[in-house]
C-alpha cells in the first residue's frame, strides 16, 4: 500500500559506502552510527505501518555542529537524507521512501534555558515533547500545543509539520509561538535565528520558511518557544448532539458564552466513539444507557475556580434547555477529566488496532464538514468504516476510512475524490499533518501553480542537489536539477 512504489529512486543519488561510514563513526564515535537491523527496522517504518523504507543507515548528532558536519559531507557526496524526530508523522514524511540516511534528533533533548517573567522556553530540538510539559509544569506554565503523540512525538519534528492538536483553539499556531529557530542547511550551514524576542521586524523573518517544512529545507537543532501560564481552574466536558447542525450551534455558543476560557472544542462521531469504545482497554462510555450520533469534548482554562464553574454551568444549561445537547457529564476531578481525554486522543491508536486506515486531515469551511464523510458513506460499502473526529473549534476534519486490510479498490473511491471535494470547496488538503510522501503530489489541490512554483524554487536555493527528505512536500517532477 505504500505510496513509495509509485515513485523512483532518484539515480543522482549515492550509496553508502565503507568510506562514508568511517567519516561518520569518525565525527560521531560508534555509538552515533547505527546499523543494527532491528533498530533500522523500527526507525525505517512509520507510526501506522504504512510507509517503510530500506535505509541501512541512522546517524544520532548530539550537537548542531555535528548535524552541519553531516550534512555539508552528505552534500558533497549526493546522500540522500531523513531528519527523523519521534517517527509520529501521520503522511509518511519522516521514514525513508528508499535508502535516505537517517538523521535522528533524539540525542539532542537539553533544555537549554527557561525565563519565568517572558516565559520563553529554549531546548534542543529532540526534546520529547511531554518531557518539557512537564518541566514546565514544575514551574507554572504549560506547552502552547499539546496532542495524543506528545509520549513519542518531538519539539523540532512539531515546529517541522506545525502541528496543531488540542490547544491550537486558544494559543494560535506555532507561526506564533515560536519565537526563533536554529536550522542547518543542506550546506552545513548553522543558520542562528534563535531569538527570544516577541518583536522583530528586521527583514524578512524566515524561521516561518522552516515552521511546517516537514525536513525538506533544513533540520531544525534549536526552538525557543513562547509559554502559556498554567492556569488553576481547568473543567472538562462530555457532551452528546443529536446532530451535526447542534454540535456547529454549542460551537457558536460555547465561543459566545465561555470564549474567554475555551482551551478546546473537540468533535466526534458515532462510529468513532464505537471504535474506541471496542478496541481501546479501559474506556468506559459517558453515557452507558444510550449511543448517540456526535459527542463533543469541551475544556476550559481559567484562573477563577467558581467564576468559570459558573459560567460553563450557564452555558450548559442554556445549551440543554434549547436542545443543543441531548446528554452531557462535567468531569468531577482529574481522573475523570482524563478518561474523557482518553477517548478523543485514543482513536488514531483505536484506528490502529481496527485495521487498515485511510486517513485525511481536512480543513473545510465548518459548515461544510460533515457533508464530506456522509458523501464517503454513500460511496463506499459497508465493509469500509467511515469515521470522523477533529477539532472542530479550528474547522479540522479528520476523516478516516477504517477498512479490514488495506485495499486498492477501496483506495479508488476514496481518490480523487476526497481531495476533489476539498478543493471544490476551497479547503485545504492538509490542515495540520502535512504533505509528507503521502500528498507530495496532491499540493496542487489546495495551493495555485504559481505558488507552487515559488516553493519549488526555495527548495532549489537553499537545498540545491535535493538532499534534504527527497520525494516528500512538493512534487519531485518540479525538483529536477538543471
Ligand atoms: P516525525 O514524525 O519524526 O517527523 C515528521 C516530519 O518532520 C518529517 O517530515 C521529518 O522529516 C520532519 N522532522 C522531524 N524532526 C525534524 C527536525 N528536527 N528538523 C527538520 N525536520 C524534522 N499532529 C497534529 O498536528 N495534531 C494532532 O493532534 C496530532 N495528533 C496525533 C496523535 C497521534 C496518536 C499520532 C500518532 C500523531 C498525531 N499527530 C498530530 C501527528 C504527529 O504527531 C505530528 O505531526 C508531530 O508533530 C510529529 O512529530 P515527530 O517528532 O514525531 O516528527
Amino acid at each position: 500500500a505504500s505510496q513509495a512504489t509509485i515513485i523512483q529512486r532518484r539515480s543522482d543519488f549515492s550509496t553508502i559506502s565503507s568510506e562514508d561510514l568511517s567519516y561518520f563513526k569518525n565525527i560521531l564515535g560508534e555509538r552515533g552510527v547505527v546499523q543494527d537491523e532491528e533498530t533500522l527496522d523500527a526507525v525505517n517504518t512509520d507510526w501506522m505501518r504504512k510507509y517503510k523504507g530500506t535505509s541501512k543507515l541512522m546517524l544520532q548528532p548530539r550537537t548542531a555542529e555535528e548535524v552541519s558536519q553531516i550534512l555539508k559531507y552528505c552534500n558533497s557526496r549526493s546522500l540522500a537524507v531523513v531528519p527523523q524526530g519521534g517517527n509520529t508523522g501521520l503522511v509518511g514524511g519522516s521514514v525513508p521512501a528508499f535508502d535516505e540516511v537517517i538523521v535522528s534528533l533524539s540525542h539532542m533533548s537539553k533544555i537549554i534555558s527557561f525565563d519565568k517573567v517572558s516565559s520563553v522556553l529554549v531546548c534542543e530540538a529532540g526534546c520529547i515533547l511531554e518531557n518539557l510539559i512537564t518541566f514546565l509544569d514544575n514551574q507554572g506554565f504549560i506547552m502552547p500545543l499539546d496532542l495524543g503523540a506528545k509520549g513519542s512525538c518531538q519539539i523540532g519534528g512539531n515546529v517541522s509539520t506545525n502541528a496543531g492538536g488540542l490547544r491550537l483553539l486558544r494559543y494560535g499556531s506555532l507561526h506564533g509561538s515560536v519565537l526563533g529557530l536554529e536550522v542547518v542547511l543542506a550546506n552545513g550551514t548553522v543558520l542562528d535565528m534563535l531569538s527570544t524576542l516577541r518583536k522583530d521586524n528586521t527583514g524578512y523573518d524566515l524561521k516561518h520558511l522552516f515552521i511546517g517544512s516537514e525536513g525538506s529545507l533544513g533540520i531544525v537543532t534549536k526552538v525557543s518557544i513562547l509559554t502559556p501560564p498554567k492556569l488553576s481552574s481547568v473543567n472538562v466536558c462530555f457532551l452528546a448532539c443529536k446532530d451535526y447542525e447542534s454540535c456547529l450551534k454549542l460551537l457558536l455558543e460555547a465561543r459566545r458564552k465561555v470564549g474567554e476560557i475555551l482551551s478546546a472544542f473537540e468533535f466526534l462521531d458515532h462510529d468513532a466513539m464505537d471504535l474506541v469504545l471496542k478496541h481501546l482497554e479501559g474506556v468506559r462510555n459517558p453515557f452507558p444507557s444510550s449511543m448517540h450520533n456526535f459527542y463533543v469534548l469541551i475544556e476550559t482554562m481559567g484562573s477563577n475556580e467558581s467564576y468559570d464553574r459558573e459560567k460553563l454551568d450557564a452555558f450548559l444549561l442554556h445549551s440543554m434547555e434549547n436542545d443543543l445537547m441531548s446528554d452531557g457529564v462535567v468531569a468531577q476531578d482529574i481522573t475523570q477529566a482524563s478518561s474523557c481525554w482518553h477517548i478523543r486522543e485514543g482513536i488514531p491508536e483505536a484506528l490502529m488496532k481496527a485495521g487498515g486506515v485511510y486517513k485525511y486531515d481536512l480543513s473545510i469551511p465548518v459548515e461544510k464538514m460533515y457533508d464530506l464523510v456522509e458523501e464517503m458513506r454513500v460511496r463506499l460499502d459497508a465493509s469500509a468504516k467511515v469515521v470522523a473526529y477533529g477539532h472542530l473549534g479550528d474547522g479540522n476534519l479528520h476523516l478516516n476510512i477504517s477498512t479490514p486490510q488495506y485495499d486498492d479498490n477501496i483506495l479508488a473511491q476514496i481518490e480523487p475524490f476526497v481531495y476533489e471535494w476539498t478543493s471544490k470547496h476551497k479547503g485545504s488538503i492538509s490542515a495540520e499533518h502535512g504533505l509528507g510522501l503521502m500528498k507530495a503530489n496532491k499540493i496542487h489541490y489546495t495551493k495555485s501553480s504559481e505558488t507552487v512554483q515559488l516553493m519549488a524554487t526555495i527548495k532549489k536555493q537553499l537545498d540545491p542537489n535535493g538532499i534534504l527528505n527527497p520525494y516528500k512536500v512538493l512534487p519531485s517532477s518540479l525538483l529536477t536539477k538543471n
